[in-house]
């Protein structure tokens, strides 16, 4: 990176797609197209439809318009400036997320997410705080652009560290611990956690490297899959898929 955020070599040579240069830009190219009346009215549908699709996720709808460009929001408004259409459609979760106004309404699975990730290592609710015990216990489905970016802040500090409650760990048992999420997919309502292991006092990374060390180890050996399957008690089926992962 040589060039400063924003600035058009930062986006056209080292090819940077922060939101800094994302949004310079598409100022750049909005500014370019209306020089050039390049900047046609289009069917302003596809917009406000995926408008609505952020509300019915639990976004406020004003604060999205207003950020995607919008000023404002006129439901039977038939066309819109290509670009804005563009802008609007291009907007992404992470970005409303990270961008919108500490008051405004966001979904609240993300942050209920992370605070249930936290429990299942051993966190409680009490030792996080105020701030997490309120957005997973928030009875409607949405928390506050503020409170949302503090719960990922606390996951962001705490997703590598063990708690330490017995009670927690108990409790968490069951919910997908962090290593089960995809940073990109915990705020996604569609996605799920992925597959999880989990043993009861055993560090879930301790005990993956452990075992594929073991399993590298055995099969430089010579042993069959069979073979180290026994000396782990594991399934030989663990076996194979550790080999196949390794090669
Ligand atoms: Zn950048």
């Amino acid at each position: 990176m040589t060039s400063p955020h924003g600035s058009s070599s930062a986006y056209f040579i080292d090819r940077c797609r922060c939101d800094v240069c994302k949004l310079a830009q598409f100022r750049r190219a909005k500014t370019w197209r209306r020089k050039r009346h390049l900047d046609p009215m289009v069917d302003a549908a596809p917009a406000y439809e995926r408008l609505r699709e952020w509300e019915a996720e639990g976004f406020a709808l004003r604060p999205v318009a207003a950020y995607s460009g919008l000023k404002r929001v006129a439901h039977d408004q038939k066309h819109i400036h290509r670009s804005l259409s563009e802008r609007i459609l291009a907007v992404t979760r992470a970005e409303l997320l990270a961008n919108l106004p500490d008051g405004a309404r966001v979904p609240n699975i993300g942050s209920h997410r992370r605070v249930k990730a936290l429990v299942a290592l051993g966190h409680t609710h009490e030792s996080l705080g105020v701030t997490a015990k309120n957005a997973s216990s928030s009875r409607s489905n949405r928390v506050t652009a503020a409170v949302h970016r503090q719960v990922a802040a606390l996951y962001d500090q705490l997703a590598m560290t063990p708690g330490t409650s017995e009670r927690g760990k108990k409790l968490g048992k069951h919910l997908p611990p962090p290593l089960a999420w995809d940073d990109d997919a915990i705020d996604d309502p569609e996605a799920t956690a992925a597959q999880w292991i989990r043993t009861a006092g055993t560090d879930l990374r301790d005990e993956l490297t452990e075992r594929r060390e073991a399993i590298a180890k055995l099969t430089k050996a010579g042993l069959s899959a069979a073979e180290i399957a026994d000396r782990l008690q594991l399934a030989p089926r663990t076996i194979e898929r550790h080999r196949k992962i390794a090669s």
